[in-house]
């Protein structure tokens, strides 16, 4: 009788979405297949609640799924470089709190962690609209505008933290339209999100029609040849073909994915080549804009992959 012994050595990339109002985690095996997903409420403003939600996801995934796992844990802001309390979260009780050292004290083990917009680019970039490329930058056009830097399959983060936060470079070149300087919550004039924001679509068609409508709803509008709201997602098109401009100059990345609510506008990825050819310091340009291929699903996809072998 002969003995065969197995030793499968089952390796799952546990990834969580720490949203405003949802926290999501996803298990996905080696191969990026999604083996469990699950969702709970984010507890409001409630900073020690919120760390119980997360580690009781995690324990009721290792239960279901067995074998080892790593975590990875995508933020709407990012760990400051000082002392590693969370900065620049929008939305949750977070900031200036030590969350990666509280976090890894519940959890017993090392948890990676990087903003929502990084979690999104690196996602796409591994397995995603951007996987053949060596330089993907993903924007998120939403309720707020982000970035993330991906080079070789691995995420730039940056000296401080914020490579790739596009949305709070000014906009460049504003024409007598883009003036005054819009107010942006961080405190500076002309963001490129106080622009490009949904909210602040949204604001541009109301202000020139009085009226309340989505940016779906002003995209079937100009479809339906709408004036105004053409006009406004014209002038909109134009602006971000202005910013994309400056982040193909800075960083020169073969794709660009955008993600958010607003990468579903089909529009875009017709408009935008045109409007950011001329402002790109090169004769031909070979960046291609593209929607992104998980969707939604992208930012916790990304922070399973922060833990993804590093090539290149
Ligand atoms: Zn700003």
């Amino acid at each position: 009788m002969q003995a065969f012994i197995f030793s499968v050595a089952f390796m799952y990339r546990i990834g969580i979405d720490l949203g405003g109002t949802k926290i999501e985690l996803v298990a996905l095996a080696g191969d990026g297949e999604v083996r469990l997903r699950q969702r709970v409420p984010t507890p409001q403003g409630d900073y020690a609640g919120t760390l119980d939600a997360i580690a009781a996801l995690v324990r009721g995934a290792e239960a279901e799924i067995g074998g080892d796992y790593t975590v990875g844990i995508g933020t709407p802001g990012a760990p400051s470089q000082s002392g590693g309390r969370m900065k620049n979260c929008n939305s949750t009780c977070l900031n200036g709190q030590p969350f990666q050292a509280d976090i890894e004290a519940l959890l017993q083990r090392p948890v990676r962690l990087a903003n929502d917009a990084n979690c999104f680019t690196l996602s796409e970039a591994i397995d995603g609209a951007g996987k053949d490329a060596r330089a993907v930058f993903g924007v998120i056009l939403g309720t707020g505008v982000g970035g993330g830097m991906v080079l070789e399959g691995r995420l730039w983060q940056g000296a401080n933290h914020i490579a790739g936060e596009w949305g709070h470079m000014p906009l460049p070149l504003p024409e007598a339209s883009d003036l005054p300087l819009p107010g942006c919550y961080c405190g500076r004039h002309g963001c490129v999100e106080a622009y490009l924001s949904g909210p602040a679509l949204q604001a541009q068609y109301a202000a020139q029609t009085g009226l309340t409508a989505t940016p779906a709803e002003i995209a079937t509008l100009a479809e339906g040849n709408a004036q105004c709201a053409m006009a406004v997602l014209e002038t909109y098109e134009r602006r971000l073909g202005r910013a994309l401009a400056q982040v193909v100059n800075l960083f020169d990345p073969e794709v660009i994915v955008l993600g958010g609510g607003l990468s579903n506008l089909a529009r875009l990825y017709r408009t935008l080549p045109e409007y950011m050819a001329p402002h790109v310091f090169s004769d031909t340009v070979l960046t291609r804009i593209v929607p992104p291929l998980h969707g939604d699903s992208s930012g916790v996809r990304g922070a399973a992959w922060l833990w993804a072998p590093v090539t290149g």
